[in-house]
């Protein structure tokens, strides 16, 4: 994912790994390793919240998060799938799941800069390469 910056690539990286370890043992998708289509909705919709996340890099953790960017129904299912995934991860995932562990830990900014989300840095990054 190389839209991403670096620390958002480790959220992206998370969510696909909780995702991944939910889907597994909850639905029987047809290939192994691969998200039911469901699943896969669901992670591309996290993913766009994560490039929109107006904290950006600054990003806390969702489940402390002040903003809920998240509607209803997906935001209960990736609660869900969080709680379930969220222990499993430390032995398929150590690096991630410490991490996650130490940035839970870490206070939550009040509220985020102007412009810092992962999307608005982008565009204007091409804005700026199509100026040149
Ligand atoms: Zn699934």
């Amino acid at each position: 994912m190389k839209l991403l910056t670096k620390k958002l690539i480790a959220e992206y990286k998370t969510i696909q790994a909780m995702i991944t370890i939910y889907c597994r043992d909850h639905h029987q998708s047809e290939k192994k390793g691969s998200l039911c289509s469901h699943c896969a909705e669901l992670f591309s919709y996290a993913v766009t919240k994560l490039d929109r996340c107006p904290y950006g890099e600054e990003k806390p953790v969702c489940n402390k998060c002040p903003i809920h960017c998240y509607k209803p129904e997906p935001k209960e299912e990736i609660k869900k799938v969080m709680r379930y995934a969220g222990p499993r991860m430390l032995l398929p995932h150590p690096v991630l799941s410490v991490r996650h562990l130490i940035h839970a830990r870490q206070a939550v900014p009040e509220k985020p800069k102007p412009n810092m989300s992962n999307r608005y840095q982008r565009m204007q990054s091409m804005k700026n390469e199509s100026d040149e």
